[in-house]
């Protein structure tokens, strides 16, 4: 994938533009072949579809002058094109002549960056910059999102010929109760202790999300992602780790749900797995600490279990250790079945045969003093698989016979673990 780097001195909206074009794909890769430092990477859409890997050099250099140093110009040097950003505002400075000096030697496509042109004064100064001798020149603003649908264009366009066709990595929220062991899991998952940048002195970076790979697939794991910083909210820790785990899901497609063996399955569980139901999200879950367990502890977890996986219709379960390890690589198959029965596109043929026998084993009831009766079936959406029935008459929502429709497709269909919705409409 040709990647772009965004250079420039510091505090001229580096990061925000990086944020902007990455979006929600922010990530910090760890396995560039090769690599073996962090850096801050994310994948951007470029054009109709594609996309390129961008790299925000303000996090690898946040005290130097020119926010340059070696790992910047290492990560100039492997880039296919530089995006020189400058800033509008305050108009042509030594310090941009001075990087730019710098860059130039590598000879690298560049294309310059005017940014906090919201106003007029950048607008109709903007010409200085031209001085520097690039001829490609870009007036947005990062943090209002003028002018970067324009960008994107030009970057498609100077990259034509390697852009990969854009295709999401599977997002997934590790959530669970404080304590139970989400920060260990995640690190066992991504070999190492994740490293935040802080690409100004005295701040820190928000949380990010991180992309790994495992045997050629890629996932994006879901961090918070600026929760904690905000927030006046008040709450105990239980309640604010279901909000934390709320706006994760939001963002997610399945959720790992990590529970502690050895305090068993708690209301607090109940809740955060509740939420990922509500929220139509698939779930795995990852009974952690499972080295904590004798012969006591594991009855009472066993007890618990049976309200867990009737909340989550039979959710798929891997007993881990994120302190030794053991089981943790064992999370990866059933995370994958429950992706695919999650986006997974069933045939009207096969869904209606389905429906079909289910209403032939077990007759529809009575509603309003005549027979339930239903005309056809069809698959409208993935993730959750949702479902549109035809019928002469709706199916209340509670109604006991919805319940029953819905386990026997999921056991069926294989779709334990994952929410399934049923859209019932009426036709004469
Ligand atoms: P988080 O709040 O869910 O992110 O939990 P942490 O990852 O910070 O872990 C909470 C505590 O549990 C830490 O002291 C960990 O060392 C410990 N811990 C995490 N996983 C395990 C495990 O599998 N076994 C044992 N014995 N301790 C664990």
């Amino acid at each position: 994938m040709p990647t772009v780097s965004i250079i420039g001195r510091p505090n001229v909206g580096k990061s925000t533009l990086f944020n902007r074009l990455v979006g929600r794909r922010r990530a910090i890769v760890h396995d560039l072949p090769g690599v073996t430092r962090d850096r801050i990477v994310g994948e951007a859409d470029v054009g109709i579809d594609h996309r390129l890997q961008l790299v925000d050099t303000g996090g690898l250099a946040p005290d130097a002058a020119l926010g340059l140093n070696e790992q910047v110009l290492l990560a100039v040097e492997e880039s296919d094109l530089l995006l020189l950003v400058v800033d509008g505002k305050e108009g042509l400075t030594s310090a941009d002549r001075a990087v730019w000096e710098q860059l130039r030697r590598y000879d690298k496509p560049t294309q310059l960056v005017v940014n906090k042109a919201d106003t007029r004064h950048a607008r109709e100064g903007y010409g200085e910059f031209y001085a520097l001798g690039i001829p490609t020149v870009h007036l947005v603003s990062a943090e209002h999102g003028a002018g970067v649908e324009d960008l994107r264009e030009a970057l498609s366009r100077a990259l034509p010929e390697s852009l990969p066709r854009r295709a999401e990595a599977p997002a997934v929220a590790i959530v669970g109760r404080p304590n139970v062991g989400k920060s260990s899991l995640l690190n066992r998952i991504v070999g190492e202790p994740r490293v935040l940048v802080s690409p100004e002195p005295g701040t820190t970076r928000d949380p990010i999300d991180t992309l790994i790979r495992r045997h050629g697939k890629d996932y994006l794991l879901i961090d918070t992602a600026g929760i904690r910083r905000r927030s006046r909210v008040s709450g105990t820790p239980e309640e604010l780790a279901v909000m934390m785990a709320r706006r994760q899901l939001e963002r997610a497609d399945v959720a790992l749900l990590v529970l502690d063996a050895a305090a068993g399955v708690t209301t607090g569980d109940l809740s955060i797995a509740g939420t990922a139901w509500e929220l139509g999200r698939g779930v795995v879950v990852a009974v952690n600490k499972w080295d904590l367990l004798d012969d006591d502890r594991r009855q009472h977890l066993e007890r618990g279990w049976e309200r867990l996986e009737q909340l989550l219709a039979a959710p798929r379960r891997v007993n881990v250790s994120a302190a030794t390890g053991r089981g943790v690589g064992r999370i990866f198959g059933p995370l994958d079945e429950t992706l695919a029965a999650f986006r997974r596109q069933f045939g009207t043929g096969e869904v209606n045969r389905l429906f079909e026998q289910a209403v032939t084993e077990h007759q529809p009831p009575s509603l309003q003093g005549r027979p339930w009766k239903l005309f056809y079936a069809t698959q409208v959406a993935t993730g959750p698989p949702t479902f549109m029935l035809f019928a002469n008459r709706p199916l209340p929502r509670h109604h006991a016979y919805r319940r029953y429709l819905e386990n026997r497709l999921r056991q069926t269909l294989g779709l334990e673990g994952v929410p399934v919705r049923l859209v019932v409409r009426k036709r004469q």
